[in-house]
């Protein structure tokens, strides 16, 4: 379950706000809107980026 890094919020993957890219789906937390993690479109095996920068 993804936990917000900004709001410290947890949520259900369902739950999250998604915004589909060429190649990617951006996810956004639902309370602070702030970007949670990336998933690949492609492969069978998604995973979140939680790089920080
Ligand atoms: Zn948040």
């Amino acid at each position: 379950m993804p936990t917000c890094k900004r709001c410290g919020a947890e949520h259900d993957a369902a739950e999250l706000i998604r915004h589909e890219r060429p190649g990617v789906i951006l996810v956004h937390c639902p309370d602070c809107n702030c970007l949670l993690g990336r998933y690949r479109r492609h492969g069978d095996d998604p995973r979140t980026d939680t790089r920080r920068h």
